[in-house]
């Protein structure tokens, strides 16, 4: 297969556009409630029942007809929750009810037991002047044939409550991505080592791992490759048989030691960029690589999930390579490949940007990319730049509650703009 190579710098829309129509959905699994937290649904969710299935009370309380608060009611039953009620209400008459019980024919209002007092036994009076009717609704929030949740939602606890409320107990789920992550360099050692004096620590993989994991795909770390053809090659090869996803850190630009977009055209990977108008991150890789089936056919083995479960293997792998320095791994990685990762399971990923005013201006020198900076939310309601030395500064990025983008062309930001803060 020939290679379509666009060694131009492309502007982020542009790659972003690339990254996300290559796209393909994987396939879909049933889990229990108790494991789909954080899942993406993969289908609607109907409700089966009302909800609430019937006119519930609100209150702790006595059950009655509006029309006789002024008069004094005799009880006639009690009525606890899970207990249908044996008797409807007639005039000034009422029912001691217990929050989430059934309210009784012939009652339109719960009084609420801390607004009455006992007259005589089993006779109660409302002392309070004005009530709410303390009642819920039968199907005031959800009619049974409704759609309780959307396909592509991140079920979150709160979804978890409604998944259960509607009787869905194994919701359909997309499958998580398998991410591998291979890190390059012969500079570096794994954190657990004290490097030498010209050496120092994979982070980037870990952080990767993290991201993924945090983007509800699962994460390997196949470790460090050395910067040679033959060990990342090795490496590559193992983690495109194991993975939809490769994620490459290092090794991707024009240095004599940089060799990973070599590995991945000679591995017939469809490089569609090799380099994006954003810094930091300028020399971002995206490639596919379509592979032969007997190749994608170990994969559901691999996979954690039942094969029985698995509909719809995937039959391409999407290969990322990151530029090296902490920083650039981080954004690109927000940037391009989280949204990504979340399109294959169905969620159209929004980060979550707040418009706050600049503290006081920024410039720079050169515009010809998109330039990412950390920034920090100051207690006068703006944001502030924080000391950032560029895509090595990882602490910067730990300080930082948000990036704000300085658009290519453009050179300065006055203070007092209001600017999009996107959260980290
Ligand atoms: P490279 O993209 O390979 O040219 O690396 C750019 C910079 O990032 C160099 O200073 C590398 O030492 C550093 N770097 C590369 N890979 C990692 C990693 N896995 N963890 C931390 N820093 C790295
Ligand atoms: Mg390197």
């Amino acid at each position: 297969m020939k290679n379509s190579v666009k060694n131009t710098v492309l502007n982020f829309d542009d790659a972003f556009e690339i990254v996300m129509s290559s796209a393909r959905r994987l396939g879909t699994e049933r889990v229990g409630i108790d494991r789909a937290l954080n899942r993406i649904l993969a289908e609607d969710v109907i409700s089966d029942i009302d909800i609430p299935p019937f006119n519930k009370s609100a209150m702790d309380g006595f059950a009655c007809r509006r029309a006789d608060l002024a008069n004094e009611l005799s009880i006639i039953e009690t009525i606890p929750a899970g207990y249908a009620p044996g008797k409807s209400i007639g005039t000034n008459q009422c029912a001691k009810i217990m929050t989430g019980a059934v309210v009784p024919e012939g009652a339109d209002c719960v009084i609420m037991v801390e607004y009455t007092e006992n007259t005589a036994e089993n006779r109660i009076r409302f002392t309070g002047s004005t009530t709410n009717n303390n009642i819920c609704l039968r199907a005031e929030d959800t009619k049974k044939g409704d759609v309780v949740l959307r396909a592509g939602e991140i079920i979150k606890a709160e979804h978890i409550a409604v998944l259960a409320t509607v009787g869905c107990i194994k919701p359909s789920v997309a499958l998580q991505p398998r991410v591998g992550i291979i890190a390059t360099g012969d500079e570096l050692v794994e954190p657990s080592r004290k490097p030498t004096a010209c050496q120092i620590r994979n982070s980037n993989a870990f952080q990767l791992a993290a991201q993924v994991t945090g983007a509800n795909a699962i994460a390997t770390n196949y470790g460090i490759a050395a910067d040679t053809k033959e060990a990342i090659d090795s490496m590559f090869k193992k983690g495109i048989r194991q993975n939809d996803v490769v994620i490459l850190s290092g090794g991707v630009s024009v240095g004599d030691c940089d060799f990973v977009r070599e590995v991945l055209k000679e591995n017939n990977v469809r490089l569609l960029f090799e380099k994006v108008a954003v810094k930091p991150g300028r020399p971002t890789v995206f490639g596919i690589l379509n592979q032969k089936s007997e190749v994608r056919s170990q994969k559901p083995e691999i996979r954690s999930q039942k094969p029985e479960s698995v509909v719809c293997p995937l039959s391409s792998v999407f290969c990322f390579g990151l530029p090296g320095n902490p920083a650039s791994t981080f954004i690109m990685f927000e940037l391009l490949v989280k949204p990504f990762l979340y399109k294959m399971t169905g969620h159209d990923f929004k980060p979550v940007v707040s418009h706050m005013q600049l503290e006081s201006t920024i410039t720079r020198k050169k515009t010809k990319r998109d330039s990412w900076l950390p920034v920090i939310f100051k207690e006068n309601g703006k944001i502030a730049s924080i000391e950032y030395h560029g895509s090595a500064h990882i602490n910067a990025l730990c300080e930082a509650d948000g990036l704000i983008c300085m658009p290519t062309g453009v050179a300065e930001i006055k203070e007092g703009t209001t600017v999009a803060v996107r959260q980290i």
